[in-house]
């Protein structure tokens, strides 16, 4: 194990993976640290949309920073793939955000007032619908179609940012950090479980495991675990031409590997606080949100009856209070950033949160997105507790 690095970073889900392949890239010295597996926490559980529309993302800083996340992909995903010789299965293809009723239209005609302007997009009736996938529901009200949305297998994104990082001179090393070690308000390293390394700055980004973060910074990490199940189908008809979703139905994507992908169960489901805000990670599958997920799945394209289940996949998404990610210094330290609390987006805002860490470690400010007011951790500085039940029932996916 390298006794030093300019940079360590903690936890190799997506989010760390990117950070570490950003800094390597810029011929910074990383060491990734991880405590179990490459991919084992959320990042390798998530449906890999990448979609600007929905709700997660709000007018504003959010959704610049959410546009310059995707068009990152545009780039990074050949790159990853030639560099790494892996097949992400990403892909771009028109989508469209189905209503079923009217609660639904007005779910995603709120959305449009402001998204619009920055989105190539535009309501389609029932029979438009049709016209594009006859096998959707005749219950469908209409839709909004997007000219472009795109998606990628999550675990794959993960492990080629991991090798793509190692290529570019990161170690990688499963260890699982125990503590910091500083020196006044100076971060000098890190603990392990075999061993201390030594380095300059650190980078938390330890997913929901990242509020254990908060008695060694003596500042709040307010992450809790989201939890989030989706099903992955075999699906005997044609692929569909389009990707899928709506706001109370999640979505529907064929997928490049031909496997159909449902879900997301998530806290727009939940109106109870034990069912989601776990103190754990949880990766159990339950029987009542496969039922559930069918369910929705055969509301929306009937003929989906005809699938049959190949995985169920069950994991915790990194909850933060405002359901925002935090990503930035903390206060009072030099040298230490967080990345985490990217809630349901963490896969897509993976790039720019690696950008974003890359500029303050180099430069001690970020371009990236024009004001970063609304993800750094100091506006938690205060923080002693909150109601978490309001944010998760905020997120769509
Ligand atoms: C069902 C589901 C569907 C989703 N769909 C989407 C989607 O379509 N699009 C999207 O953008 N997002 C989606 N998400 C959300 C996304 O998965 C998360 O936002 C993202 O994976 C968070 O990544 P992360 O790297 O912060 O955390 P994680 O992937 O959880 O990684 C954290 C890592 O840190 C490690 N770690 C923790 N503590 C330590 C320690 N002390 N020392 C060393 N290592 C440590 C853990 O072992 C873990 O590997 C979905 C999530 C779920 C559950």
């Amino acid at each position: 194990m390298p006794e030093s690095a300019d940079v360590i970073v903690i936890g190799a889900g997506v989010v760390g993976c990117s950070v570490a392949y950003y800094l390597a890239r810029e011929g910074i010295k990383v060491t990734l640290l991880e405590r179990e597996a490459i991919g084992s926490g959320a990042s390798a559980h998530a449906t890999g949309s990448l979609s600007l529309l929905g709700a997660e993302f709000s007018a504003g800083a959010s959704f610049e920073m959410a546009r310059a996340s995707y068009a990152d992909f545009y780039q990074l995903a050949p790159e990853l793939e030639d560099a790494t010789g892996m097949d992400l299965l990403y892909q771009r293809r028109p989508s469209l955000r189905l209503a079923l009723d009217d609660e639904e239209v007005d779910l995603i005609r709120e959305l449009m007032v402001w998204q619009e302007p920055h989105v190539k997009m535009h309501w389609i009736d029932a029979d438009e619908v049709r016209a594009i996938e006859p096998r959707l529901s005749p219950s469908i009200v209409g839709a909004m179609y997007e000219d472009e949305s795109a998606q990628l297998d999550s675990y794959r994104f993960n492990l080629a940012l991991a090798r793509g990082a190692e290529l570019k001179g990161a170690d990688i090393i499963h260890r699982e950090v125990t503590g910091l070690i500083t020196n006044g308000s100076t971060v000098a390293g890190v603990r392990t479980a075999s061993g201390d390394v030594h380095c300059d700055a650190v980078v938390v980004a330890a997913g929901t495991w990242s509020r254990a973060f908060t008695p060694w910074l003596g500042f709040p990490v307010p992450v809790r675990p989201m939890k989030g199940e989706r099903l992955l189908l075999n699906y005997p008809g044609e692929p569909l031409p389009v990707l899928i979703s709506s706001p109370r139905r999640g979505h529907m994507i064929s997928r490049r590997d031909g496997l159909t992908s449902v879900g997301s169960t998530g806290g727009r489901d939940y109106d109870r606080r034990d069912l989601f805000a776990g103190e754990e990670f949880d990766r159990q599958p339950t029987e009542s949100a496969r039922l559930e997920l069918l369910q929705r799945a055969i509301d929306v394209l009937p003929d989906l009856e005809r699938a049959e289940l190949v995985q169920q996949l069950a994991g915790s998404r990194p909850l933060s209070p405002d359901s925002k990610p935090i990503i930035g210094p903390v206060p009072g330290w030099d040298g230490i950033y967080l990345a985490t609390g990217h809630t349901t987006k963490g896969i897509h805002l993976g790039p720019v949160t690696g950008r974003i860490i890359t500029d303050y470690v180099r430069h001690g400010s970020t371009a990236a997105v024009s004001d970063m007011t609304e993800f750094l951790p100091d506006r938690f500085a205060d923080f002693a507790d909150a109601d978490f039940l309001v944010a998760a029932q905020s997120a769509e996916e």
